[in-house]
């Protein structure tokens, strides 16, 4: 809480006078001599006639300019190595380069395929995507926790219960809404994906909304590239782009709320989904949401257990942080980031000032 509130009431000036300040003297570029690896995690691109609808929701994925101007500045400040690269580091047949950047991408969004990769290609780079089991089908799939923050937002306010899920609640607020919205992602990874998939779809009806409550927007091709899931056929050309695939689990559920047998399930058979559909190892593993909350020592041993070569997280990256193998930190980009700000990330130095700053208030 403390540490939330400092950064609130400094993060302006961080972003318009501090980060700017250390970038051109320099001072992140030699930052990032404290050694280490730094991993960059992404989400998707915002395609190119998408009007944000959530600041929360789309927070995650970036415009294609920013895209590009970050490849560009660790291109002249780093060396990105490609995924090839990082796996021989891992199996201990090559050193990693000094100043090295890993570019991953989360969740196998259609805009990986029609917006992302182009760039990548341009800049000659290459990137570690993270995809869901659900890829590995010729159907065409959606984030079933982003369906569900959709269907809150469209929600009458009022107040609801749930018998199936044992849940009452209040909708009024956009922030209200999100908070229930946490609840409902917990509880609903308690369950395992068919079940989940049954429940979301009651959803609508205890809102008085048709089951196809959503109805097709004159955008609906900008809409799937935000949305959908990549599909197989999509996920192979991703791949023959000379873009890695690792696994984002089977059905992105919060790891932590699992039982044991559904959390094994997630991990090893998404493995063997995606190995089938691409014909290469799958060696990397990326932890949904990736936060401590939702990742724990089972995941992390069921990770190794499976057969990865290693696993990340979504939190603590930049340079001079530790790299445990199977809890290998990120850098989380988001589009509220400056360019300045998103090097104070990967240098390492937003980390220690957070830890800092965590030092000061605790
Ligand atoms: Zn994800």
């Amino acid at each position: 809480m403390w540490f939330d509130h400092s950064v609130r009431v400094v993060s302006p000036i961080l972003k318009r006078a501090v980060y700017p300040c250390l970038a051109n003297s320099g001072y992140l570029r030699r930052h990032a001599d404290r050694g280490g690896l730094c991993v960059v995690t992404y989400h998707g691109i915002l395609p190119h006639g998408y009007r944000v609808a959530d600041g929360q929701q789309d927070g995650s994925l970036i415009s294609a300019q920013s895209f590009r101007q970050q490849l560009r500045l660790l291109k002249r400040n780093y060396r990105v190595v490609s995924p090839e690269q990082m796996h021989e580091w891992l199996v201990g047949a090559k050193e990693m380069p000094d100043r090295a950047v890993l570019i991953t991408c989360d969740d196998g969004l259609k805009n990986t395929l029609t917006d992302m990769a182009p760039i990548l290609r341009e800049e000659h780079l290459s990137c570690l995507f993270f995809v869901l089991g659900l890829s590995a089908s010729e159907e065409v799939a959606t984030l079933w926790y982003e369906d569900l923050y959709r269907v809150l937002l469209a929600a009458p306010a009022g107040s609801y219960e749930s018998e199936a899920l044992r849940f009452s609640f209040t909708l009024q607020d956009r922030v209200q809404r999100r908070s229930v919205w946490t609840s409902l992602v917990k509880k609903l990874s308690r369950c395992d994906a068919t079940h989940r998939e049954r429940h979301i779809e009651a959803i609508p009806g205890l809102f008085g909304l048709p089951d196809r409550w959503r109805t097709e927007s004159a955008n609906a091709e900008v809409e799937r590239r935000r949305f959908s899931l990549l599909n197989v056929n999509e996920l192979r050309q991703l791949a023959s782009l000379g873009m890695s695939i690792g696994s984002h689990t089977l059905t992105h559920p919060v790891m932590s709320q699992q039982s044991s047998e559904s959390a094994w399930r997630e991990i090893s058979e998404s493995r063997r989904l995606l190995q089938q559909a691409i014909g290469e190892p799958v060696w990397a593993l990326a932890y949904p949401f990736g936060d401590p909350a939702s990742v724990g020592a089972r995941e992390i041993q069921m990770a190794a257990q499976a057969g990865f070569e290693c696993g990340f997280i979504n939190t603590g990256g930049g340079f001079g942080a530790s790299l445990p193998r199977y809890a290998l930190p990120r850098v989380h980009v988001a589009s509220a980031m400056t360019l300045t700000e998103f090097e104070a990330h990967v240098s390492g130095f937003y980390r220690e000032l957070r830890s800092r700053i965590r030092g000061i208030t605790a």
